[in-house]
């Protein structure tokens, strides 16, 4: 073989990229050992028939030729539909390019805004592909901390200090893993940096339909960051529709036709069944989209009491999102240690903080992804194993 381009090889410049544990539990569940999976951020039910039903005639239709552009025009306007409803600022069809999955929408933002060789800020703790998606469009990383005494909300002078040579700065709220739902004195001061130093704001709201406390706001809905934001939002976790990969670019519309043509010279669209079932899942509305993310509210209510019950580790209640991250640092331990040794001797499988960068060491993320008495009972025997190692802490 001849030699790899710096570019692909450089993805995974840091060698991991942060899955080894769910990798680990994953061969061992495939062993056949009793492993409980609280690692990604994936539902516990499958996609709802009358959306599988919908694809399927559509299908059998005829939708199964080539479907290029920038995605069928009544599924943009749908899409454009949604996100006016949400966030209260004109959005047309002309604004949506659809896509596959929020993680192609991530790669079209990033490319669009910057050059090789330009910086992409990000906040640390991220979700663990950031860093990889970034470098994978030529482009430099660059993680701003944000801390657990600021519920995990980027401090703008912390922005400003890192941007020279920036050109975008990549936002996720709902937060994935903190469950941070940024506020809308941090969104404006976070604004004020991107206008200053004329970055674009890349604004992943994939969890935008998993709001326990406070309200989602989009940095687009906010004065003179309309033209300014591209807002990347999928169906993968809003209608578990993970497998079916349909996410969403919303920005200006020259930036969006700008993007149609990466959208052709990659994927050339997304497959035209799978665009019509997505326009009938957003057809059935907010109320179907409550449902889905219904079990993650009670599964929260579950983890929040069985942590008001114990002494041993803290959580911040999570404001959004299907996870919640626990300072497991009275135990002695790294996130990873804790992760590593809770596989070991409880066969429960949760993500090290460490998997999400630096600010989130010293804590694990669990996903509330299991049913809700499995999940009781994991998160007991879990809080049971955190006391044991807090009683005798690592040396
Ligand atoms: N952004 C965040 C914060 C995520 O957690 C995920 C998936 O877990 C994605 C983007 C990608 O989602 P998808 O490509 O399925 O839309």
């Amino acid at each position: 073989m001849t030699k790899l381009s710096k570019r692909i090889s450089g993805i995974n410049e840091a060698g991991g990229d942060g899955w080894d544990l769910y990798v680990r539990a994953r061969d061992m569940a495939a062993a056949g050992e009793p492993v409980i999976q609280l690692t990604i951020g994936e539902h516990d039910i499958r996609t709802d028939p009358a959306i599988l039903d919908a694809m399927h005639r559509a299908a059998k239709a005829g939708n199964t030729g080539y479907t290029f552009g920038p995605g069928l025009p009544p599924l943009r306007a749908a899409i454009a539909e949604r996100i006016a409803a949400r966030t209260g600022t004109p959005t047309g069809p002309e604004n949506i390019l659809v896509v596959t999955g929020g993680q192609a929408g991530l790669f079209a933002a990033l490319t669009l805004a910057c050059d090789p060789g330009d910086v992409a800020l990000h906040i640390d703790p991220y979700y663990a592909t950031y860093p990889g998606t970034i470098r994978s469009t030529s482009v430099i990383p660059r993680a701003v901390i944000a801390h657990p005494e600021d519920g995990f909300e980027p401090r703008a002078e912390a922005v400003e200090a890192a941007a020279d040579g920036a050109r975008a700065l990549l936002l996720n709220s709902p937060n994935n893993p903190t469950g941070a739902v940024y506020s809308e004195a941090t969104l404006t001061a976070l604004g004020e940096v991107a206008r200053a130093r004329d970055l674009w704001i890349i604004s992943d709201e994939v969890y935008d339909s998993q709001v326990w406390e406070g309200r989602h706001l989009s940095p687009r809905a906010l004065p003179d960051l309309t033209d300014r934001t591209l807002a990347v939002g999928s169906m993968s976790k809003s209608h578990a529709m993970t497998g079916s990969r349909v996410g969403w670019v919303c920005g200006p519309a020259e930036a969006i036709e700008a993007m149609t043509h990466l959208a052709t010279c990659t994927t050339y669209g997304l497959p035209g069944f799978i665009q019509e079932a997505a326009l009938h899942a957003l057809k059935a509305g907010d109320d179907f989209e409550a449902g889905i993310a219904e079990p993650f509210a009670r599964r929260r209510r579950i983890a929040l009491d069985l942590l008001s019950r114990q002494q041993a580790v803290a959580a911040a209640p999570p404001r959004g999102g299907m996870y919640v991250m626990i300072d497991i640092r009275p135990t002695g331990l790294s996130g990873t240690a804790f992760a590593e040794a809770l596989l070991d001797e409880e066969r429960i499988a949760v993500m090290p903080g460490e998997s999400f960068g630096t600010g989130a060491s010293g804590h694990i993320r669990i996903a509330m992804t299991v049913a809700d008495a499995a999940f009781a009972d994991a998160m007991t025997r879990l809080l049971a194993f955190a006391a044991r190692r807090a009683a005798a802490p690592a040396t």
